[in-house]
C-alpha cells in the first residue's frame, strides 16, 4: 500500500470527506438513514487511511486543521503544498 505511491494531498482529502458526510446530511434530511450512515462510514475510513502525511507517510491528527498547523509532525513537509 505504500512505497513511492502517489498519495493525494491532505487539504484533498478533507474536502472530500466533507464533501461525503455533507451529502450524508442532505441524504438525512431526505429521510434517507441508511444512505446518510453509509456516507459518513466512508469518510470516516478514507479520511482514517489517506490522512496521512505525502512525504514520511506519517498518520496525522484528522483533529488539528491544516491552516493552524501546516507542516507535518514527524518531518516537518508543508502539507498544505499540492
Ligand atoms: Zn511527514
Amino acid at each position: 500500500m505504500r512505497s513511492g505511491r502517489a498519495r493525494p494531498a491532505p487539504g484533498v482529502v478533507k474536502i472530500i470527506c466533507m464533501s461525503a458526510v455533507f451529502a450524508g446530511i442532505v441524504f438525512f434530511a431526505m429521510g434517507n438513514i441508511f444512505v446518510t450512515v453509509c456516507m459518513i462510514a466512508s469518510a470516516f475510513v478514507l479520511e482514517k487511511n489517506l490522512y496521512r502525511c505525502p512525504n514520511c507517510d506519517h498518520k496525522l491528527n484528522m483533529k488539528v486543521p491544516l491552516t493552524a498547523h501546516p507542516l507535518c509532525p514527524a518531518c516537518g513537509w508543508n502539507l498544505r503544498k499540492k
